[in-house]
């Protein structure tokens, strides 16, 4: 855990130069938490001291203080701290505030408190005959997969460091190899504006176990509190997949020029359920650090299940893959055949696939070129994240308008396509930049062209990073639910303890 110093002197001295209400809150919190808990701005309020550099160099927000609870009973006491006034400037919660490429730990508005729940770092229970486990924000996914090794049970993976937050990714609606993580959390520990704690969805009670369902009867408000400012998230109940009993994932690369008939062809092999879990298309700039072949689009289609239906299931893929005459290579030996010279990555990528993040952060070095802890204050790095239909027509759309902001900007861009379902994909677009200001203003140049061009085309973000809070309001398909969201955040938060985000 890592120590946070508190700053010297008493605290007329060192508070913010907020307002009195957030003054007298902060104090309290001191003296809840303990000074070494709480890091104040100090009165200089030099925006990015608390919260350091973000990859995506976005505008450090001013910040107020860091708090940094221990356990997860103190922070009630803390959201009620912040519910009295409606000066107190709100909390911006954070789980392990590896958001790169969306703003990283930074809030989306000036003024507010930081609240990091990175030491809420229990497993609280775990089920593996019952698939699920209770987490707490500060569960990483390295963290849970060790627990889950030798078990039945996987934990579903990103492919974004294994010292990433579980229940962070979640809340974000982010999207791991076995499918989008929200379809993970079946219950959750939420403390409301006022400091009230209760729990939503499904979750265990001592003897009386009721199977994992979400849903409940009546209305379900869980889905409320994802991507929201509602509540603090304090713990998650999830499901663990099984793990399967064996798996594969099938190589496939194409040129630039099919890629609609290439995408159309991997579409009716996934709505075909020939393949599992989500599989994936790079472009040659993504698929780089895959061992794609330059100039080529890479494929990786992932098939499990008993060793029996792999083989089967392979056998099928494999065959239809030659037959669609698109492919210019198809393979599914990579991850065993050490002669490959991609062999090594192919490996750690069924690895994922099967529940096991790269503790070594292997592939996610290559791609950012430094390590997790390096992450921001290194790198140049940013996201845009829309979903697109899955089709040829579609997805050759989407990259025509990737080379226009190329063309405009001079900015790299690589895409990868995570195929959600037979209709759906989930289009990550990364930026890569070098860490200077001209550069960062190129790509932030980019963000807004792409942001303007794919929602023109129909194609809107299911994410946002700090600087878009504004698309949430472009892109909705009715007024009306966005005033229904509105009016419930004035019922639960009258006084704005939960920082508007980038969701507001
Ligand atoms: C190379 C690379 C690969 C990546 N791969 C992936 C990938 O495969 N999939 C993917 O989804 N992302 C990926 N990312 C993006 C990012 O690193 C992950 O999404 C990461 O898990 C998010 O950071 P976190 O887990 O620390 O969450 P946090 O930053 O802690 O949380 C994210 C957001 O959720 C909200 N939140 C967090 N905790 C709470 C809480 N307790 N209560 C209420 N609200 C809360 C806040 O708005 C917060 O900003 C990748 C990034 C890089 C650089």
């Amino acid at each position: 855990m890592p120590e946070l110093s508190a700053a010297a002197g008493g605290p007329d001295v060192l508070l913010p130069p907020g307002s009195a209400a957030q003054r007298e809150a902060l104090e309290a919190a001191r003296r809840l938490l303990g000074p070494q808990r709480v890091r104040l701005a100090g009165a200089e309020q030099d925006p990015g001291r608390l919260l350091g550099p973000n990859a995506s160099l976005f505008r450090s927000r001013r910040v107020a203080a860091v708090l940094r609870p221990s356990g997860a009973e103190q922070v009630p006491a803390l959201v009620e701290l912040f519910s009295r006034s409606t000066e107190s400037g709100g909390l911006h919660v954070i789980s392990t505030g590896r958001n790169w490429g969306l703003g990283s730990r930074e809030p989306a508005q000036d003024d507010v408190v930081v609240l990091d729940l990175g030491d809420l770092d229990r497993v609280r229970e775990l089920d593996v005959d019952a698939g699920w486990a209770v987490v707490e924000p500060g569960v990483t996914q390295g963290h849970l997969s060790r627990l889950l090794a030798h078990t039945p049970r996987m934990a579903n993976v990103t492919v974004s460091a294994a010292a990433t937050s579980i229940l962070g990714n979640a809340l974000d609606r982010g999207v791991a190899l076995r499918g989008q993580r929200t379809e993970d959390l079946v219950g959750l520990e939420v403390v409301l504006p006022g400091g009230e704690s209760v729990t939503v969805g499904w979750w265990p009670s001592g003897e009386r176990t009721a199977p994992v369902y979400p849903h409940g009867l009546g209305p379900s408000t869980l889905p409320l509190f994802v991507q929201s400012n509602l509540a603090v998230v304090t713990a998650a109940a999830i499901r663990l997949p099984a793990r399967p009993e064996a798996l594969r994932v099938v190589r496939l690369s194409f040129p630039p020029a099919a890629l609609a008939e290439a995408t159309d062809a991997v579409r009716r092999l996934v709505a075909q359920g020939l393949t599992r879990g989500v599989p994936r298309i790079f472009d040659a700039a993504a698929g780089r650090a895959y061992g794609g072949a330059e100039d080529e689009y890479l494929v990786h289609l992932p098939v499990d299940g008993t060793a029996e239906s792999v083989e089967a299931l392979t056998k099928i893929l494999t065959a239809e893959a030659h037959r669609a005459r698109v492919f210019t290579a198809i393979s599914d030996s990579d991850a065993t055949d050490t002669a490959t010279p991609h062999h090594e990555v192919a490996r750690l990528v069924e690895r994922g696939y099967a529940g096991d993040p790269d503790l070594a952060d292997t592939v996610f070095r290559t791609k950012m070129g430094v390590g997790a802890d390096q992450v921001d204050s290194e790198a140049g790095f940013a996201f845009f994240l829309p979903l697109i239909p899955f089709s040829g027509k579609a997805v050759a759309r989407a990259s025509r308008l990737l080379d226009d902001v190329v063309a405009a900007t001079g900015v790299r861009l690589s895409a990868t396509l995570h195929l959600l379902s037979g209709d759906l994909i989930d289009c990550v677009v990364a930026m890569k930049f070098p860490r200077h200001g001209e550069a960062a203003a190129r790509a932030h140049r980019a963000l807004d062209l792409l942001h303007g061009s794919f929602a023109e085309a129909g194609f809107p973000p299911y994410r946002l990073d700090i600087d878009h809070a504004d698309r949430r309001d472009a892109t909705a398909c009715d007024p009306g639910a966005l005033a229904l969201t509105r009016r419930l955040k004035a019922v639960l938060d009258p006084n704005g303890a939960l920082a508007p985000g980038r969701y507001r």
